[in-house]
């Protein structure tokens, strides 16, 4: 079955086929990006911001994902 390409809501890549059915972390192309999504929402100083530098967005995900690794 075939779906429309669809990209990263965060950084604009663009995702696989049927990544909205095959992927956990749509409508994201990773796990960072995911992150940077849920620290948007948690920390509300950046829900403001449109047009954060996406180097420091992935930093703060990296962050954020150092804090939280759960164990596979
Ligand atoms: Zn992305």
């Amino acid at each position: 079955m075939r779906s429309t390409p669809s990209t990263c809501a965060i950084c604009g890549t663009t995702l696989e086929e049927g990544a909205a059915v095959s992927s956990p972390i749509y409508p994201f192309c990773s796990v960072r990006c995911k992150q940077i999504d849920l620290l948007r929402w948690c920390d509300g100083r950046y829900t403001v911001v449109n047009d954060m530098d996406p180097d420091l967005l992935l930093e703060l995900g990296e962050r954020m994902g150092d804090q939280d690794e759960s164990p596979a």
